[in-house]
This record gives C-alpha cells, structure tokens and sequence, in this order.
C-alpha cells in the first residue's frame, strides 16, 4: 500500500486540477493522478483544454484574425502593411508555446499548493481506494477518504468517417497540420466545428461544414444565431445544414465524403476533413466492475446536483458528468467538490453558466433564449441593439451583431443574454452576474456603463426592454 490521502483526484484538466488545488488549499491532503502523455514524451498537465483545446485553438483564432484584420481590414484605417503573409509553422510553434508554458504552470501550482501529483492511470477499485498503473505498467494502489474522477472526455468517431492519418482527423488533428489545405471539409457545424472552420478559412481554405441538422446553433436565441450564419457566409464558409454525411473514402490525396440532404444523396472531394460531431465521456475503465458507481449507457457517471456518484465519499465532475462540456464548468464543479469534502457548504448554479463561441465576431450567451422561454410557456419581453448603432463599435471597425435581452414580462427578471459581436465572450459577464444576482432588466438599464465600450449595447439592450433604447429608433412597446 502506497500513501493514504484525504482526497485523490483523478485527472488533471480544469475539473480535476482546480478540485486539487482548492482541496490543498483548504489544508486537505490531496493527490492529483494524470497520465496525459505531452508532445516531449512526458505526463503534463491541463487535460483537453490546455493541451488540445480550449487555449490551442483560441491561440490559433487569434492568429488567424489578425492576420484577417492586417490582409483586409488594415487599408481601411490607413495602415499600409504590404504583402500580408503567414507562416503556419511559426503560428504552430507559437501555439505549442502557449500550451507548454500552461501546462507546466499546473505543475508548479500543484508543488506550490502542496498537491502530490502522481503519474499513471488511475482506477477507483473501492470506495476508498484508487490503483495507479505507471507507463512501465508497475502498479501501486494509494488510499483516500474521498475520491473525484475527473476524466473528462474524447472526440466521437463516427463509422462513416474513420480517422486517417493526417488526412481525416478530430479536433485535435485540425490544431496540427503543417499547411493550409485548399479544400478542407467540416462535418459537424456546432461550436468546436465553427472554430476550426474559421481558422483555416481565413488563412485560406475554401472550407465546406457539412451539418445534420437543419437548425443552425439551435440552442442560440434564433435572432442572434441567424445573423451569426449570415456573417460566417459572408466570410466565407459554406455550411449546408440538412447534410448528413453517410461515409467517406480516400483515394490518393483526397477524400470522397458522401452525405445525403434535401436534393438527395451527394458527393463532395476534399484535401483534408476534420470530423467534429461531439464528444463523449471518458470513462472506460475509471471505475472496476461491482463497486457500485453508475454509468449511464453512453458512458456518462451519474451524479447528483452536488456531483455525488452513487457511492458515498465518491465524487465525478467536469466532462465525464452530465451537463455542458466546458472547461469553466468543470472548474466550478472542482471548487463545489473540494468545498464540500472541506466541510462547506456549496452549491452550482447550473442556469447561469455561459457558453462562447470564439468566432469573429464572437458568440456568447447565458441563461434562456427567447424561443425556449416561449417554449416553458414564460411571457417575455425582449430588447436587443445592434452594434452597427455603437460609437465604440464604429471606432472598433465591428459593427456586426447584435446584444439582446431577454426578460420575464411580469417581473422584469433577466432570464437570458445572448450576443453576436467582437468581445461578445467578455460581455457576457454582465449577463452572468445578472442572473447570478436575480436582477431586474431595469438594474441593468439603471447601471451606468463607461463610454464608449461595447459593453453600452448591453445597457442600451436593457433600455430597449422597455423601449427606451437612447441611441437607436425603438420598437413601439405596449404600456
Ligand atoms: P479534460 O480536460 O478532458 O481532462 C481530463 C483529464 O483526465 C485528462 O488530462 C486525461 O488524461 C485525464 N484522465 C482521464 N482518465 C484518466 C485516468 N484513468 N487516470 C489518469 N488520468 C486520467 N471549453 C470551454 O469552456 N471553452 C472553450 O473555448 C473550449 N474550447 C474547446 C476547443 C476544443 C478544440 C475542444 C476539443 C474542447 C474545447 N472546450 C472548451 C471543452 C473543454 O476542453 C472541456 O470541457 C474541458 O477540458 C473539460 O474538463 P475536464 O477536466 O472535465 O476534462
Ligand atoms: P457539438 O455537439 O456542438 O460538438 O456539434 C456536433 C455536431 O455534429 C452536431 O450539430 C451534430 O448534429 C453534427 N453531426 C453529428 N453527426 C453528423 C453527421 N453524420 N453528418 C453531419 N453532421 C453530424
């Protein structure tokens, strides 16, 4: 028997990292287990975020706009910049950095918090016990009062589009190619599938999102994702909903991807196809057989609103559990675990977590949108403002989106923020804490916002609620 732990976290990503750094913080003797292996041939850090999602792919949007805004956008405020060029490698190695610098930061928070971190799979063999097998394969098993699985999750494969190398990959392939492919195809046109979209699509990818579902980002108010499809058309991506790929073929250099849509069954031929249709939990083999946690039937461990597997002193959270797959989300779930096997008391607030679309312009929205609140049968009223009427948006050169509001006709209360718009990510805060906070759109409407900031499509979104946008023609709204 190896050491004997107050908690034992397994998996190091956003959820189980940050469970392990509050737990050592409040004075519980914690061990964090990974086994992800880094490009250097190491264990590192960070999970799906840092190593192939969240941060590589906001480091490659990033580059990718600018590199926009410096071909495009530069002659229109005067700037002369020449022949605008990019070199993908070094934009790659600049994203390898990023990521480096990020997953050896975990490292030194875990050694200055006081986290053992321990290298090798983890596996929960008792309600009190986890077995960790090294890459040499020696096994050693470490004991804990409390145990959070924190495994998080994969990419789905589908059998149409198996992954080959380098030529049909997931998202996590589509952060790596060397060269900017002419033709590149998309199959799933949610948020990770629009983000690899668009970074290859502005540095020059004739780029095709084949999409199922004949509604575009349907958990987006309908307003704010219309105008989001109209601005992603015109910049040039081809996302043709009510298409769904049925298989695919490689032939030499190319892939042959069939889907069926409305016309009927097609057939497209593309250089390189990044396959984005969701992910799924990561939980093969956490748990051994007959200790009586449960796993839903697509792998999911069941928890309560406390994150509680059904074995008591067992924990689950982040991407392995039910709910959105987001990396702040997994974070919260960490600090409610740590808080309560502290002793505290903790709670989620699972209706005001935001979700961001990392486009340009970006996405970002939190609580309900207008058609769901239809749908649960709540009277609202809206108010929305569009940026092509802010002075900062102007100056900003982004006038595209729109901020909108949606609240409670009886009682005023926020019930939803959704936004199109540069920033719209940052801006969504406002919405959060609106919800967090239970205020009225009228709080917000009375707040006073610094001018200019685009952050004023929100006030004057709130305005409008009652319709007394200032600077924009309002919709006649009943007394
Ligand atoms: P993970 O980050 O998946 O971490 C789980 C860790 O557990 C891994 O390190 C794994 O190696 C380890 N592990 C698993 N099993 C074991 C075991 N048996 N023993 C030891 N270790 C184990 N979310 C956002 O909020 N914002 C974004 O902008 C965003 N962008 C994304 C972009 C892409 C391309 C992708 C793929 C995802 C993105 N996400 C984003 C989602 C986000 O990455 C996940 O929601 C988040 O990483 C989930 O955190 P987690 O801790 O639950 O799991
Ligand atoms: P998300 O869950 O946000 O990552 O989005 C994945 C998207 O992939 C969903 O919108 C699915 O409808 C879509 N999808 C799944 N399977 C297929 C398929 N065979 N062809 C086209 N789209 C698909």
């Amino acid at each position: 028997m190896a050491d004997k732990f107050d908690v034992i976290v397994i998996g190091a990503g956003p959820g189980g990292y940050v469970a392990a750094i509050r737990a050592a913080q409040l004075g519980l003797k914690t061990a964090c287990v990974e086994k992800w292996i880094g490009k250097e041939g190491k264990v590192v850090h960070g999970g799906t975020c840092l190593n192939v999602g969240c941060i590589p792919s906001k480091a490659l949007l990033e580059a990718s706009h600018k590199f926009v805004e410096a071909k495009h956008d530069f002659d229109g405020l005067g700037i002369q910049a020449g022949d605008v060029t990019m070199d993908v490698k070094k934009m790659m190695a600049r994203k390898d950095t990023i990521v480096k610098n990020l997953t050896g930061g975990i490292s030194g928070l875990f050694k200055a918090n006081g986290v053992t971190a321990i290298e090798g799979t983890g596996k929960v063999t008792s309600s009190k016990q986890v077995e960790v097998t090294d890459k040499d394969g020696k096994t050693a098993t470490h004991e804990a009062d409390n145990i959070v699985i924190a495994a998080g999750s994969v990419p789905i494969e589908i059998p149409p589009t198996p992954l080959v190398e380098g030529m049909v990959v997931d998202s996590a392939g589509a952060l790596e190619f060397q060269e900017v492919p002419k033709r590149l195809g998309v199959i799933g046109a949610g948020i990770i599938g629009l983000e690899l979209g668009s970074v290859w699509n502005r540095l020059g990818s004739e780029v095709t999102m084949l999409e199922a579902l004949d509604d575009f980002l349907p958990m987006v108010d309908s307003a704010i994702a219309k105008e989001t499809q109209k601005l992603l058309k015109k910049q040039g991506l081809d996302i043709r909903m009510g298409s769904r790929v049925t298989g695919s073929e490689v032939k030499g250099k190319e892939i042959v991807v069939k889907f069926t849509d409305s016309k009927g069954e097609q057939e497209i031929t593309f250089d390189k196809l990044i396959v984005c249709v969701g992910r799924k939990p990561y939980t093969k083999g956490v748990v051994a057989d007959g200790i009586g946690v449960d796993l839903d039937e697509r792998g999911f461990i069941h928890v309560d609103d406390h994150c509680r597997t059904s074995v008591p002193g067992v924990y689950a959270i982040g991407d392995c559990v039910r709910g959105q797959m987001l990396a702040h989300k997994a974070s919260e779930e960490g600090i409610m675990v740590a808080d309560i096997i502290a002793g505290h008391k903790a709670e989620m607030n699972y209706d005001a977590i935001p979700s961001v679309i990392y486009t340009f312009p970006e996405v970002a929205w939190v609580g309900m949108n207008e058609q769901e609140a239809k749908a649960a049968g709540i009277e609202v009223k809206t108010g929305a403002f569009p940026f092509a009427a802010s002075g900062r948006a102007m100056a900003n050169n982004a006038t595209e989106g729109q901020a909108k509001i949606i609240a409670d006709a009886e009682t005023d209360r926020v019930l939803g923020m959704h936004i199109v718009g540069q920033h719209a990510g940052e801006m969504i805060a406002q919405g959060v804490i609106a919800l967090e906070f239970g205020s009225s759109a009228e709080d917000l409407a009375l707040t006073c916002y610094a001018h200019p900031t685009m952050s004023e499509a929100v006030h004057e979104a709130a305005l409008a609620v009652e319709g007394h946008a200032i600077h924009m023609a309002n919709r006649k709204k009943k007394k």
